[in-house]
């Protein structure tokens, strides 16, 4: 499956939650959307409710690694309904444990973007939560900056001329709407 519009869309909105974690050195967004592109939930990495996220918690980084919530981890908690068949777009990609759980809540597509040092830092997570997402059959779609840079600008040119079927992208925006 190409990303779309939609994906762009929700990428965005996940970018811009990401922006709301006050982890200092690792930000991250997730949204939850439906088969009919309705945003089911969203999610940030952070401390559990009720724990002031400054002080001694947030600087020692085994406590803090241990105590906050995943992106992917908040916004599955916070749906609290079926995410069978949902996408989920994350502005990095998946640790192994909440690679666990987006399988378990039968979400069937992940999105997420590139993030350059956090990827090199969790190279060895990652991968296997790519070899999990392998084997369970969830789809999984790099949206890079630059082929969402790419996209917007197809999409700009969509909206501004492009017929259906133009081109496989313009197409598979069109049939998305
Ligand atoms: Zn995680």
């Amino acid at each position: 499956m190409a990303i779309t519009k939609w994906d762009l869309r929700f990428m965005d909105v996940a970018q811009l939650i990401a922006s709301w974690s006050k982890d200092s050195s690792t930000k991250v967004g997730a949204v939850i959307a439906d088969p009919a592109h309705r945003i089911v939930s969203t999610g940030y990495n952070g401390l559990p409710r009720g724990l002031a996220d400054d002080g001694a918690r947030m600087t020692d980084r085994d406590v803090k690694l241990r105590l906050t919530l995943h992106a992917e981890h908040n916004a599955i908690l916070f749906a609290q309904r079926d995410l069978l068949g949902c996408t989920i777009y994350v502005t990095a990609h998946p640790c192994a444990h909440c690679a666990a759980q987006i399988v378990q809540t039968g979400i069937a597509r992940v999105v997420f973007a590139s993030s350059g040092s956090y990827e090199e830092r969790w190279a060895a997570d990652i991968q296997l939560a790519a070899e999990l997402f392998g084997d369970t059959g969830v789809g999984v779609e790099r949206a890079d900056r630059s082929g969402l840079a790419e996209l917007q600008r197809l999409g700009q040119e969509f909206d501004a001329r492009c017929e259906p079927d133009q081109h496989e992208r313009c197409a598979s925006a069109n049939t998305e709407r």
